[in-house]
């Protein structure tokens, strides 16, 4: 982002302007702290804004400042299509190529509005009028943060804005231990905690909340756990028929990729977990030290994300999708030794 940006961004928002934030599909908590904490901002500048998700969030979630005046698309499609028409000025958040938000894609890249990408993916498309793009920021919350500061409003910062940044913050980075963190993150999250956000009960809005079934499924995801130890690897399987046997709600198995992470030695993890309403196994990489799971997951998945944290998905069985997971391993195996 140039200063040039940076004017031209305080020129368009110097009036008030009909706004829509977008989070891409499955929202987690970086992407709704940062699009909410970006919605009261603009709010406090008079601007008409509204958050439009792709779908729904977890219910861990569903306590964040203003999520209650979120649109979902899935459900709302003909309002939120009319929104997205009208826009002066659309901005979309924590991911960077249109077709992260599923069914929002088409009328997302019809639209005539100002486009604003404030993202920290890596390999960012070119849709946006302005992309505030940066793979070394721990989460998209710490760039709106940094955005607002750009702006010369760092003073506009109150409890709401702080506590919808201080989630996603303390989501992306996992309570600040992945290595995503930075000195100037926990500079970020200590001026959120000084304008407001309550970090030990956002922790505990976020982390403990669990219901019984959940973390029933938790246990069963580790008692199906497999170690590949000459590939420095491990992986977790959840099946349809284990997630019904939970009562699996959306949510429900965030995080649990990382406890492969935990074993001694092991510095891949992935976890497949079956989704029979969509047809996919979808799939999430973790990593330690420089092996990148965003190309393993771009090359082999569909997929993408960071060096040490992506997503992706497969059209094949579970039991196929392991299969060719395991197949592909050993052509990594000298890199993953040499981490
Ligand atoms: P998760 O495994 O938690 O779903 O995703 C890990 C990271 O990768 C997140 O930052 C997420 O936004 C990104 N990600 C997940 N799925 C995809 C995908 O299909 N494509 C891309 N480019 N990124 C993804
Ligand atoms: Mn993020």
């Amino acid at each position: 982002m140039t200063q040039q940006d940076i004017e031209g961004i305080k020129q368009l928002l110097a009036t008030p302007k009909q706004i829509v934030i977008v989070p891409h599909k499955n929202p987690d908590g970086d992407a709704m702290g940062s699009t909410l904490g970006l919605y009261h901002y603009l709010k406090k500048s008079n601007h008409i804004v509204t958050v439009i998700a792709p779908n729904e969030y977890p219910d861990f979630l569903k306590w964040i400042p203003g999520e209650q005046t979120v649109l979902k698309h899935d459900s709302q499609t003909s309002d939120c299509n009319l929104l997205i028409q009208n826009a002066e000025v659309i901005f979309t958040l924590d991911f960077n190529a249109l077709h992260r938000t599923g069914n929002m894609e088409h009328v997302l890249a019809q639209s005539k509005a100002i486009k604003i990408m404030i993202d920290h993916h890596q390999e960012p498309d070119g849709y946006a009028t302005y992309t505030f793009s940066d793979v070394t920021m721990s989460s998209t919350c710490e760039m709106v943060y940094h955005f607002i500061n750009m702006l010369g409003d760092t003073y506009k910062i109150d409890s709401n804005i702080a506590t919808c940044l201080y989630v996603g913050i303390m989501t992306d980075t996992g309570s600040f231990r992945f290595s995503c963190t930075t000195s100037n993150t926990h500079r970020v999250a200590a001026n959120l905690i000084e304008k407001g956000a309550n970090n030990s009960q956002i922790h505990n809005n976020i982390y403990d909340a669990n219901s019984f079934e959940r973390l029933q499924l938790l246990g069963c995801a580790l008692s199906n756990l497999k170690v590949i130890p000459e590939s420095r690897a491990a992986y977790i399987t959840l099946s349809q028929e284990e997630l019904n046997k939970f009562n699996y709600k959306k949510g429900d198995t965030e995080g649990i990729v990382n406890y492969g992470l935990a074993l001694d030695n092991i510095i891949f993890a992935a976890i497949f977990i079956e989704d029979k309403q969509e047809g996919i196994i979808k799939i999430s990489f973790r990593s330690k030290g420089n092996f990148s799971v965003n190309e393993f997951s771009r090359a082999h998945f569909e997929g993408g994300g960071h060096t040490n944290a992506a997503g992706g998905k497969s059209y094949l069985s579970l039991k196929d999708t392991v299969g060719k997971f395991i197949s592909i391993l050993p052509t990594y195996k000298i890199t993953l030794n040499h981490e």
